[in-house]
């Protein structure tokens, strides 16, 4: 037997087995209990979430030989879907827009519509990437559509649905493809890992389905390379596998940057020879950082949303216990990575670039009142945060009817929605004032205003 991928093997058959697009699943099971049946659907979505597998099911659903209508339960093993699974039935034609662009291809696409199926009870057209194709193809495409052949199904498939013609997608029936959540990714994998006896635990399954970001196929795809490895799989294994510093080391580098009494610069230097000698490459090392840092400064403005970001709850845990951070200091070290992200492209030296970057950042002090800075509007949102819990619990909800709209070294403008609150919060100017200068680490006066 032809070795199959782990995609191609574990692909749903059936709109129940159809991972994470429930609704989706529910809708297309409804409609063709009821045998009603679309003339052209369009299935949008980022890659891997479902779009090829579910037209094969469709495509199946409407020609299992085990019924005499459309069932909801194709059976898998007649004639029909076999060829369909194996993807040579004659009647379910394939095509990908990519790389079939020119109009000629879309006339004999339309000649071939024209003519009863010869195998199946009914015809299947699939376009991927339909919106890749000619503007003179999608025109002649939507000549059929206005009138579709009986017995003829077409299924659009699309990344990018915005780059359709609208008239085209109104003649569809419409269906979004979420990215796939982390539960039912997680628990897909752990039936592939079950089935394929690999020894795997949660916390690496639960990696590769945040690494895959909602791409099942993506996930599908780095277990099985892993599995390569043999058959038990670590968590060391899969950062090794994508090329990315794991996210404890970046969390210690994180530390030693920002809170320079807890960790020592050794340990960070040494880490650092470590990773470049495993081969680690500078470049994916800045990019870690500055996705770290994006999720620290969530976890410090938003300690109870761990969903906003994309690391796994331990580290999350460190990231919301990492008090005092100076937000000015965490600006200052996330513009001079965003900087070295460029520079280091066009350096020949990366790994020095990157160690004296790194030397340089951890020797600047935190930084007193600068000559001038004005904040960003992210930073104005978490600099408000972290301020509001500096305050104390009792007059916390007066300044949160209020943002801080301005921000420089010379002064702060706190705004607020009503009059009746800013006579309320002129009571503890001091407050305000004494907590805003703790988070910035520097003193600077405090207007109040509606
Ligand atoms: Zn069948």
């Amino acid at each position: 037997m032809t070795y199959q991928s782990f995609h191609q093997k574990y692909r749903p058959q059936t709109f129940a087995e159809l991972v994470g697009q429930n609704a989706i699943a529910q809708i297309l099971t409804h409609a063709i209990e009821q045998s009603r049946i679309a003339p052209a659907y369009l299935f949008c979505g980022s890659r891997g979430t479902g779009k090829t597998s579910s037209a094969r099911i469709l495509a199946k659903s409407l020609n299992c030989l085990q019924a005499d209508r459309p069932t909801p339960n194709p059976c898998g093993v007649c004639e029909a879907c076999q060829a369909i699974s194996q993807g040579n039935a004659l009647d379910v034609i394939e095509i990908d827009a990519a790389s079939n662009t020119g109009v000629e291809n879309v006339r004999n696409l339309i000649e071939r519509a024209q003519f009863a199926p010869v195998q199946l009870r009914m015809k299947i057209f699939v376009l991927d990437e339909a919106h890749m194709l000619s503007t003179s193809a999608t025109s002649a495409l939507l000549k059929t559509l206005e009138e579709p052949p009986e017995q003829v199904v077409f299924i659009l498939a699309t990344t990018e649905p915005h780059n359709l013609l609208p008239t085209i997608v109104s003649r569809c029936q419409r269906y979004d493809f979420r990215r796939i959540k982390l539960e039912p990714m997680v628990k897909h994998l752990a039936t592939i890992a079950n089935q394929e006896q690999l020894t795997i635990d949660d916390s690496a399954l639960n990696l590769i389905s945040r690494l895959s970001q909602g791409g099942l196929r993506d996930a599908e795809t780095l277990l099985e390379q892993l599995s390569l490895f043999g058959s038990t799989i670590t968590t060391e294994q899969i950062w090794e596998s994508v090329g990315a510093v794991p996210d404890e080391h970046l969390v210690d580098w994180a530390e030693s940057l920002l809170l320079p009494q807890v960790s020592s610069t050794e340990t960070l230097l040494v880490q650092m020879q470590q990773l470049f000698q495993q081969g680690q490459e500078p470049i994916a090392i800045v990019q870690g950082l500055l996705r770290l840092l994006k999720d620290l400064q969530i976890a410090q403005t938003l300690p109870h949303s761990p969903k906003l970001s994309s690391v796994m709850p331990e580290i999350w845990q460190r990231l919301t216990n990492m008090n005092s951070i100076n937000c000015i200091r965490l600006a200052e070290v996330r513009s001079q990575l965003r900087q070295a992200e460029f520079q280091l492209c066009q350096t020949s030296q990366p790994t020095l670039f990157l160690e004296c970057l790194i030397l340089d950042l951890i020797a600047i002090p935190a930084l007193g009142a600068p000559a001038q800075i004005n904040h960003s509007l992210l930073d104005l949102t978490t600099t408000w945060q972290q301020t509001l819990n500096q305050l104390s619990v009792n007059h916390r909800p007066i300044f949160r009817q209020a943002q801080l709209v301005q921000c420089s070294s010379k002064g702060a403008t706190i705004r607020f929605r009503a009059a009746s609150f800013l006579n309320l919060a002129t009571n503890y100017q001091s407050e305000i004032e004494q907590a805003l200068s703790q988070v910035l680490a520097y003193h600077v006066p405090v207007q109040l205003c509606t």
